[in-house]
């Protein structure tokens, strides 16, 4: 075997459909996000980030920050070793309660990332619930869709967010099997969200637990930023809420939520749990600081769905194809990898705008599309200059506007 023709082969694939990533250099600016420093070759520009996870600004709190650094000056770098060994700090542990506390449940647990979180306690409930049937929304994340398969149990898909279908496809087992529906709140592509009270309904009725994740929309629904089952009054309907610190909240790490037993069951059996280090204890003290600070602030939130609003509206006036969304994702149509990734090259250098292209198999072939994240912090000026941006590339490159 030739193993480097063959890497090269497949990598020449994919840059023949147009579909081959390139990471953008960029080093943020506390203080100043959106505002970036792009790095291509021997110089740098000044850019406009419009596509970050950092969805409400808070990566760059001053307050979360000072947090950071104090326990990086009295805890030191790192957990020093698994939750078993050594890792478990106290922050850990006020952590897990506020997360707990966040979602209503008995109880929390920490992991790595949000898809760690997804991964395991996916695979970890599927391969241990005895003859477990495990029920997944067509459009679920990539963690969910390894973690069910690394589980090993019995799989059926049912058709996005239709509630019909999953209790079409429930009615085929014994109410007394085990089973998981395994969907999210917020569908960060298309920016659709679930009807969760109807998912749980179905669910209920034929004694299904629920597993939602929540990664895109913790922090920025409910009136306590509990997510999208708290905005619409059914969080004690959902059995496992997993979410993420890396979005909202500006950090990194993952966790679910849930009752005092099913987390202990996942702390107890769950590989992705058990044997890595555990976060740094400076990333749970600023994520437990952004939460906290994120939790009483209604105004944020509105500020923030104002700025997506906004946004969507004017586009909408300019004729570009906003695709229909229902939260803070604003996605524009494309339709062509090729296009979609000339597109975003363009906006980086003739307007130093940086948008990611999202191409197959993100998503459909045919539905490519550019994918902005209006934060708070994005002025009505930053505006501006996007939309020129955009109307600039869509002429330049002959793009379809709206029908
Ligand atoms: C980003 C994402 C994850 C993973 O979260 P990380 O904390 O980034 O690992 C899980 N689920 C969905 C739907 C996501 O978009």
């Amino acid at each position: 075997m030739d193993y480097e023709n063959f890497f090269a082969d497949t990598l020449s694939g994919l840059k023949a459909e147009g579909r081959y990533r390139i990471f953008a250099e960029l080093e943020r600016h506390a203080g100043d996000f959106p505002h970036a420093t792009h790095y291509h070759g021997d110089t740098t520009d000044a850019v406009t980030v419009w596509c970050s996870n950092d969805y409400l600004g808070m990566g760059q709190d001053p307050r979360v920050l000072s947090a950071m650094q104090d326990a990086i000056a009295e805890c030191g770098a790192g957990a020093g070793g698994t939750r078993n060994i050594a890792g478990t700090t106290h922050l850990h542990v006020l952590l897990e309660n506020e997360l707990a506390d966040l979602h209503n449940k008995e109880a929390a647990l920490l992991f790595t990332s949000g898809y760690v979180a997804n991964l395991t306690t996916l695979s970890t409930l599927g391969s241990q619930l005895p003859d477990c049937v495990i029920l997944s929304d067509a459009l679920n994340h990539n963690s969910m869709i390894e973690g069910i398969r690394a589980g090993r149990s019995e799989k059926l898909i049912f058709r996005h967010n239709d509630p019909k279908h999953l209790d079409e496809l429930l009615s085929g087992f014994d109410r007394s099997r085990p089973k998981i529906v395994a969907f999210e709140s917020v569908y960060s592509m298309d920016g659709d969200i679930a009807p969760i009270g109807e998912m749980c309904d179905v669910a209920q009725a034929h004694g299904a637990l629920t597993f939602l994740d929540e990664v895109h929309a913790v922090g920025m629904y409910g009136n306590r930023g509990g997510g999208v089952a708290e905005r619409d009054g059914v969080m004690d309907r959902v059995d496992i809420v997993q979410g993420t610190l890396a979005k909202a909240f500006g950090i990194m790490g993952g966790y679910i939520s849930a009752s005092r037993q099913l987390v202990d069951f996942v702390r107890s059996n769950g590989a992705g749990f058990i044997f890595t280090t555990a976060l740094p204890p400076a990333l749970a003290a600023g994520a437990l600081t952004s939460i906290r600070l994120v939790r009483p602030d209604n105004d944020l939130r509105a500020r923030h769905q104002e700025r997506a609003a906004t946004l969507k509206r004017r586009l909408a006036e300019t004729g570009l194809p906003v695709m229909p969304s229902e939260c803070h994702i604003v996605p524009i149509l494309v339709g062509d990898a090729r296009l979609c990734k000339e597109a975003t090259d363009l906006l980086l250098e003739h307007h130093n705008i940086y948008v990611q292209p999202i191409n197959y198999p993100t998503v459909p072939k045919g539905t490519e599309r550019l994918r902005l994240t209006p934060s708070p912090i994005h002025d009505d000026g930053a505006m501006d200059e996007l939309i020129d941006a955009l109307l600039d590339v869509w002429n330049r490159l002959e793009l379809k506007k709206a029908a």
